[in-house]
């Protein structure tokens, strides 16, 4: 029999912020797939809760509790799950944050913050996992942009400055590490439930209104809509994408 070009089965992959919100979506999708996931995040007790949750679902899953931001806690983290897992074959750069506020009254040390979690992160744990894949001949990076990859924000500079960067760091990448046979690619979520955004619709008014009028799925996303992009881009099936940005937004950007 043929096996699937979306099976994930023997990989090892790590999620950063895997314990909630678009990061679990998408660990439960490699999971269902087969795949091994390390779930890395700050907060332990929400990580064994999604690595209970994978397990349920006949997954092997581990908790890794780690600062993406802390070059040394990275290197620990990939080595941890090395050792534990046996290998890496998929990371997914998805631990984010943002602070809401104009340019102008963004302090430095807010700036610096969005920027080493959002952007920094991908660099740290892709620079960490790079021997690994390399040494297997074969790997997939999935770094996590926005929206505000394409659009600016007069609320969220540094988020959005961070976001157009995940692109142009995830272009680089890809061609970096083409020959060694790793793919790297971006996914663009659009307006999703998650708590990232629950906080959102209540400081933003009309925003949950304006979502829903813009967004020709009329609705916004759930992290279970991560499931497939998750799986497609660390799977065989991809193997001939790579350096993409792939918007996953029920049509938000390409509305005129
Ligand atoms: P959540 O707030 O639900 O999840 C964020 C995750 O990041 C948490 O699991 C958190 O875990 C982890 N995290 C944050 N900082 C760190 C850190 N320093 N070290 C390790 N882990 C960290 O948000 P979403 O699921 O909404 O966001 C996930 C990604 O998707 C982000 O990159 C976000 O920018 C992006 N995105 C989200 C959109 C949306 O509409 N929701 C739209 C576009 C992009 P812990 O607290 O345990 O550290």
């Amino acid at each position: 029999m043929q096996t699937s070009p979306f099976d994930l089965s023997g990989k090892v992959a790590i999620v950063t912020g895997g314990n909630g919100g678009i990061g679990l979506g998408m660990a439960r999708g490699l999971a269902e797939a087969g795949a091994a996931v390390a779930v890395v995040g700050r907060n332990e007790a929400k990580s064994i809760a999604a690595v209970a949750e994978l397990q349920q679902r006949g997954a092997k899953a581990v908790s890794v509790v780690a600062d993406v931001t802390d070059k040394a806690a990275v290197a620990v983290m990939v080595e941890r799950v090395r050792r534990e897992l046996g290998r890496v074959d998929i990371l997914v750069n998805n631990a984010g944050i943002n602070i809401r506020k104009p340019p102008h009254a963004l302090s430095l040390e807010e700036w610096e913050s969005v920027m080493k979690t959002n952007l920094t992160s991908a660099f740290l744990c892709s620079q960490a996992v790079h021997p690994a894949m390399k040494e297997a001949g074969h790997g997939k990076i999935i770094n996590i942009g926005s929206m505000m990859s394409i659009f600016g924000a007069g609320f969220a500079p540094a988020y959005a400055a961070s976001k157009g960067g995940i692109v142009q760091f995830t272009r680089s990448c890809a061609v970096a590490w083409a020959a060694d046979n790793i793919q790297v690619n971006a996914v663009l979520p659009g307006w999703i439930d998650t708590d990232l955004t629950k906080r959102a619709r209540v400081e933003i008014d009309g925003l949950h209104e304006r979502v829903l009028a813009r967004t020709p799925a009329a609705r916004w996303g759930a992290i279970a809509d991560f499931a497939g992009i998750a799986v497609f881009l660390s799977s065989p099936a991809s193997d001939f994408v790579t350096g993409t940005a792939i918007p996953v937004d029920g049509g938000y950007s390409i509305m005129g």
